[in-house]
């Protein structure tokens, strides 16, 4: 391990999108900032490896680029219903997603951020002395800033005090890449009794399959057995690699600051994984807690817990659609009554759906989604009896 002798402006915990997005806004405005995290690069993830347009622009903004045949575009979202074949899809009205696999863009973000001068301590774990002073591999840390960017179940949330939540609802999630050539260049979503199922293609010959459920217990390759279209689909299909599991959450803080300490990317909460929209936000709100940390420097004698208030507010509006969002496929999830016939409303109205993912994409406010369209669509769902 090798980090400055110097003391440090900022030090991130978690060398993920959020830890990695954070040390490059900060480089990028000339603070000294170095990232330590206990594994070692490119790291992989349970992830659906689909990046939204929004995500595209931010990581433009981090200077990062994706060449021609490390990718995949992806023109849009599908859902799927598994017993009503229900079908509705929407093409991005802005540009255009990338599906990139999850090694891919860390080492990205690990070339970016070494090229910016950013100190990246691999094989490092981060601890907490009884202090409250912040040890990295047993050596105490000096910096301004400490930023908790450890993931889904951070322990740098427990230590900055900041893990009391709004709300909280978990899933468990699993992911498999399998070997084959990609039927669509849509994100495909297909809604299935106990879980849901996203098909992301990544590249010329491969896919990225992630499950999410309720049931802890539902085995990967069961879900497939309920989308028959899907399970005969891949039945003669390589899987490469195994399959990986996590836990996935929507969850919400009631602050995500305080002090000297701030959280970002999935340690600041998360938003359910149907989005698409974890990696993006946790880039977005990277360049928000930058923004607040340059805005207080040169107040350091104030009163520290008012410091990054502007994060605090910054941070509650960039989660507002997500947000929304997350919940909305929850109780779809959840009520599969109801989700059949939102499908079959936005299929017959492809232009909701349309708005919809441009809310979800921030292409559209829920102002402009209009007071009109919510009304419509929520006296469909409600409307006693109604059927197509
Ligand atoms: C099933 C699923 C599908 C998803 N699909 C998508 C998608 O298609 N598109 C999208 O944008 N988002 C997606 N997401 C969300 C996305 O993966 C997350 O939002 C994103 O990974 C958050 O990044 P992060 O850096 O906050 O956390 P992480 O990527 O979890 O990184 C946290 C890092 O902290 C390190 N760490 C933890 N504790 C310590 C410690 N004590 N010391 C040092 N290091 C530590 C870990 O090693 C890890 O590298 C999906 C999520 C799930 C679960």
């Amino acid at each position: 391990m090798s980090f400055s002798a110097q003391p440090l402006d900022i030090f991130i915990i978690g060398g993920g999108p959020a830890g990695l997005g954070t040390a490059i806004v900060a480089a990028q405005h000339g603070l000294g900032v170095a990232v330590a995290d206990h594994s070692h690069p490119p790291i992989d993830k349970v992830c659906g490896e689909g990046l939204m347009p929004d995500t595209l622009s931010a990581m433009k903004k981090l200077g990062i680029t994706v060449g021609h045949g490390e990718a995949v575009p992806l023109r849009g979202i599908r859902f799927r219903d598994a017993d009503s074949l229900t079908c509705v899809e929407a093409e991005f009205s802005q540009g255009f997603g990338l599906g990139l696999r999850r090694t891919v863009l860390h080492a990205k973000l690990v070339e970016r951020a070494a090229g910016l001068g950013v100190a990246l301590l691999w094989g490092c774990r981060v601890s907490l002395g009884r202090d409250g002073q912040v040890f990295c591999e047993g050596r105490p840390v000096h910096c301004k800033w400490v930023i908790g960017a450890d993931g889904e179940s951070s322990p740098s949330r427990k230590w900055a005090a900041l893990e009391q939540t709004r709300y909280e609802q978990i899933r468990f999630a699993a992911r498999q890449h399998f070997c084959t050539t990609p039927w669509t260049d849509f994100v495909e979503v297909y809604w299935a009794r106990d879980c849901q199922i996203v098909v992301a293609p990544i590249a010329s010959e491969e896919l990225c399959i992630a499950v999410t459920s309720r049931r802890p217990g539902l085995r990967f390759r069961d879900a497939f057995d309920q989308v028959p279209a899907l399970a005969s689909r891949l039945r003669n299909v390589c899987a490469l690699g195994k399959v990986r599991g996590t836990r996935a959450a929507l969850r919400r803080l009631r602050r995500v600051c305080h002090g000297r300490c701030a959280l970002v990317g999935d340690a600041s909460g998360s938003v359910d994984p149907l989005t698409g929209e974890g990696i993006g936000l946790a880039f977005r709100q990277a360049v928000a807690l930058v923004e607040a940390i340059k805005r207080s420097e040169g107040h350091l004698s104030r009163a520290q817990s008012n410091q990054l208030h502007s994060y605090q507010a910054a941070h509650d509006r960039i989660g507002r659609a997500p947000r929304l969002m997350s919940r909305l496929m929850l109780t779809m999830d959840a009520h599969p009554q109801w989700r059949q016939r939102a499908l079959r409303i936005l299929a017959a109205e492809p232009s909701l759906f349309s708005r919809l993912l441009d809310v979800n994409v921030g292409e559209l406010t829920f102002s402009r989604f209009g007071l009109g369209n919510a009304l419509r669509l929520g006296c469909r769902l409600f409307r006693p009896g109604w059927e197509l």
